[in-house]
Formats: structure tokens, sequence, C-alpha cells
């Protein structure tokens, strides 16, 4: 089973989907972090990606799809950040029709101020990707995660300028997802401004039923 978890940069879908690969037993598939890795490696893909994420357009659909086809195997995954336009959602309808696999979609939502809020302030660990906030969810020392003592991080698109351009295009480009699956009758919405373990709840309950 996939479980393609949709909504806007910041709702919080990376802390969501840790929390959930080990509820489940499932694997997080991002493509942010698959491009960060990239990066950090300084491969061609790495070199390329970089060049529209630093103030957060989007890499262009052949390159995504062409790279995430690569990870969608037997596993139970959970899809964080992808699909992101339309053209990555018919990419990826084609391959689970292949697949005949069951698949879950929720969409968690979020106003944009609070969104702009959460990322401004956001800090990443470095080694477990474990998400702080310097307003709401400080670490217990600063500059340090409170889970492994990994040094905290601030991605460079976290940046406001980044984030105002990632919000637009999430409107134009990713948000047209939520017609696209509702009309296939594929969609349940989750209520992203509530504290994380409360959005957890809400999740497990909506796919414990679907599984059932
Ligand atoms: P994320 O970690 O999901 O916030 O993604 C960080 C950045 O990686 C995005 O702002 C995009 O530049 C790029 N990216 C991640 N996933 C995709 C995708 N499915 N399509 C295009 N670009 C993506």
């Amino acid at each position: 089973m996939y479980l393609i978890l949709l909504g806007a940069p910041g709702v919080g879908k990376g802390t969501q989907s840790k929390m959930l690969e080990e509820k489940f037993g499932m694997v997080q598939l991002s493509t942010g972090d698959i491009l960060r890795t990239e990066i950090t490696k300084g491969t061609e893909l790495g070199k390329l990606a970089a060049t529209y994420m630093e103030n957060g357009g989007l890499v262009p659909d052949d390159i995504i799809v062409n790279m995430i086809s690569k990870y969608l195997d037997d596993r139970d995954l959970i899809l964080d950040g992808f699909p992101r336009t339309l053209e990555q959602a018919e990419a990826l309808a084609l391959i689970l029709e292949k697949q005949n696999k069951k698949y879950i979609i929720l969409n968690i939502t979020l106003d944009d101020q609070l969104i702009v809020d959460r990322l401004c302030g956001r800090l990443i660990c470095r080694s477990c990707g474990t998400s702080f906030n310097i307003k709401f969810a400080k670490p217990k020392v600063e500059g340090v995660c409170d889970i492994c003592s990994g040094e905290l991080y601030q991605r460079p698109d976290d940046k406001e300028e980044s984030i105002i351009n990632r919000l637009k295009l999430y409107h134009s480009k990713t948000k047209p997802l939520i017609d696209f699956y509702r009309s296939r009758g594929k969609l349940t919405m989750i209520d992203g401004n509530r504290n994380s373990s409360e959005v957890f709840e809400n999740l497990v309950e909506v796919i414990t039923k679907e599984i059932k």
C-alpha cells in the first residue's frame, strides 16, 4: 500500500511521515530528502536540482518522475512531497495502475500565514531529520537535537523570500491535485492547525479505517 501525503510546505508532512513509519511499519519516501542527499553528494542530479531548489522553485517533472520511479517498489511507502503537479499525479496514476497498488490520499491543510511562521523558525537535525521551531518547539539546548544530539540547521529554502515562492507554487501547481483526487473519490482532508500528536491521531484513525 502507498500512503500519499499532500499539503503545502510546512504543514507537517515530514514530521507525520516519520511517526507513521513507526506506527505502520511503512517507509517514508521524501522527494525533498532524496534531492538534498543528491546535493550533498555533489551528483549531476544534485547540481541541477539545487538551481531550482535554492529559490523555492520546483524541479522539472521529467527529472522528478524519472528519479522517483526507481523507488516505487513493492514496499509499503509513504509518499511525502510527491506528486506536486498534475503531470506528476498522472505519471503516478499510471504506475499505480500497472502495479495494481492500493493507495490512500490524505491532504493536510494549514493557513498560509501559519505556514510562513512555522517555516521561518524551522530548524532541522542534520543527523535524524527531526524538526524543531525557535518559537513553537524549541530544542532543550540551542542548536542541538533533543533526540540524537545532532546539529540543527536552517534549510536554505526556509528564508522568507523562498517560502513565499514555494507557497505561490503550491497554490498554482500542487493545490489542483485536491480536485484531481477528489474527483476520483480518493481524498481525506486533515486539519493541520493542531499540535502534531492530535494530527497524528487523526491520521492514524483514517488510515486504520482504510486498511481494514
Ligand atoms: P520539500 O523537502 O518537500 O519541502 O522539498 C524541497 C524542495 O525540493 C522543493 O521546494 C522543490 O524545489 C524540490 N522538490 C521536492 N519534491 C518535488 C517534486 N515532487 N516536484 C518538484 N520539485 C520537488
